[in-house]
């Protein structure tokens, strides 16, 4: 029987389609040459965020005589973490597949490849090869970590973000090459840990997309916490000898070189194109993915794509979305066609999250802008969690008051963001927010306390 929609991913963006489609009344069949969840489940945003809460406990009993309290020792136990690690990847997979159960959307474990624009071929893991015949066809492969020019690179005792994620040592110094999240996602949980972090970055910044204000700040915490950062390198060659790794670059100075014990490549990451047929059916792609337009359409009427594999943002949350506004289109809801800001978050210490555009970007577009800051050292609710680290930064319109970013680096900036979202979302003005009235004491008055402060309203600052 011919399907509305054949899914070939199972991620979040994957799923998310597959599931709507359903919802709405359609028929879905789901491809995934893997474990259901993709990257995001499996080797992505949850199993590092298991091992960030980790390093987040570890952050606390270094400090734990601050709070009054005696800790006679502590050990890591590596098992005990994988374990744990394990079992949610496990519980939340098992959460898609009851919900594609529910939903009674068909999961076929194989290789998708597109035929034609009404038929998927699969080849099932067992071998068998299956042709689907379906209206509508949604790419939802999702990326893998890029490769490097960098001579002895290939190197397997070299870690990937994958591989490092089943660590069963704790390396005594980690090299990473690559500043952007994955690399300082890692950077923080290793340096936790007890690893001697070294993180080499080819641009002159590290975090690239992050307002400067914060990350000025951010470079001198990581600094202070024993992370040490070398940007405008460019790593040429890695070598090993019978003790460790000599990673040979260079920067504006000349050769650099480095030691370290272990080393992770997390420089940047990749569509999956191969074997989808794409070049074969004409399909529009660069290096950064598969082209779309704004509803997610490829150039062949019917064939979309979502998710990484699109290279619009490369974040879960973004793919999901996509994954939906797809199928709620392709079962003939049109209202839903809207492109709503995307939050981001990093997970570093302190985290890190904006919406909206930087002031490096206001400028770039000749907005006239004001800006406001306010510290967490000023919030009392982050002075009682020993966490007062951090601070918001807004970007305003000058000329009719509207929110145009937040940028937040504190404790729990991946929650605060959200009430950020709805102001840029809503395109509320700084007045209007300011009579929003906030719970006292709370995380949340920082940004109450900064958006008050951009038309001077705030009586802290
Ligand atoms: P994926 O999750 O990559 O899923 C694609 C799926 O397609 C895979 O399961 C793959 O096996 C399957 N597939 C590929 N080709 C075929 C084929 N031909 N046939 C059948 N199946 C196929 N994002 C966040 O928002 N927050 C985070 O905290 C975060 N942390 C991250 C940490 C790390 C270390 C990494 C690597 C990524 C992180 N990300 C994070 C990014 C996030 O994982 C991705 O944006 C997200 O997984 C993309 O979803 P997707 O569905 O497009 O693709």
């Amino acid at each position: 029987m011919e399907k509305d929609v054949v899914v070939i991913g199972g991620g979040p963006a994957g799923y998310a389609a597959a599931i709507r489609t359903a919802q709405m009344g359609g028929t879905s069949l789901l491809i995934e040459k893997n474990n259901l969840g993709g990257t995001c489940l499996n080797e992505g945003c949850i199993p590092t965020k298991v091992l960030y809460r980790n390093a987040e406990i570890l952050k606390t009993l270094k400090n734990i005589e601050n709070f009054g309290i005696h800790v006679d020792g502590y050990s890591i136990d590596i098992e005990k973490i994988q374990e744990r690690k394990n079992n949610v990847i496990d519980k939340l997979r098992n959460g898609i597949l009851q919900l594609l159960k529910k939903n009674k959307v068909e999961v076929l474990y194989g290789i998708g490849k597109i035929q034609d624009k009404n038929t998927v071929e699969v080849i099932l893991n067992n071998g068998e090869i299956r042709n689907i015949r379906t209206k509508n066809i949604v790419i939802a492969t999702g990326s893998t970590s890029a490769r490097l020019p960098i001579e002895g690179s290939n190197n397997p005792q070299i870690f990937n973000n994958k591989t490092l994620l089943d660590f069963n040592k704790v390396s005594k110094s980690l090299f990473i090459i690559g500043g952007g999240v994955i690399g300082m996602e890692f950077a923080n949980i290793f340096n936790e840990m007890g690893s001697e972090v070294t993180v080499a970055e080819f641009m002159p910044a590290i975090l690239q997309q992050v307002d400067e204000d914060l990350i000025k700040r951010y470079k001198i915490l990581a600094k202070k916490r024993g992370i040490h950062i070398h940007t405008s390198v460019k790593i040429n060659k890695i070598e090993k000898d019978e003790k460790e790794f000599i990673i040979t670059g260079e920067n504006k100075d000349g050769e650099v070189i480095f030691k370290s014990e272990d080393v992770l490549l997390a420089a940047g990451r990749t569509p999956n194109l191969r074997r989808l047929n794409i070049e074969e059916m004409g399909i529009n792609f660069d290096k950064k993915g598969i082209k779309v337009d704004e509803r997610y359409m490829t150039n062949i009427p019917g064939i979309y794509a979502v998710g990484d594999v699109n290279g619009i943002s490369m974040l879960a949350h973004s793919g999901s979305y996509q994954g939906i506004q797809v199928a709620e289109r392709i079962m003939g809801n049109e209202d839903t066609l809207i492109l709503p800001p995307i939050p981001s978050c990093i997970f570093v210490f302190p985290e890190i999250s904006s919406v909206g555009i930087t002031e490096k970007e206001a400028k770039d577009k000749g907005i006239k802008y004001k800006t406001s800051k306010f510290m967490f050292g000023g919030n009392g609710k982050a002075l009682a969690m020993g966490e007062e680290e951090g601070l918001i930064k807004i970007i305003a319109d000058s000329e009719d008051d509207t929110i145009l970013g937040v940028h937040i680096m504190g404790a729990h900036a991946s929650d605060l963001i959200h009430e950020g979202m709805i102001a840029v979302y809503k395109k509320m003005k700084c007045s209007e927010f300011s009579h929003t009235i906030h719970a006292h004491p709370t995380l949340s008055e920082v940004l109450s306390e900064a958006i008050m402060t951009v038309n001077k309203e705030s009586i802290y600052s």
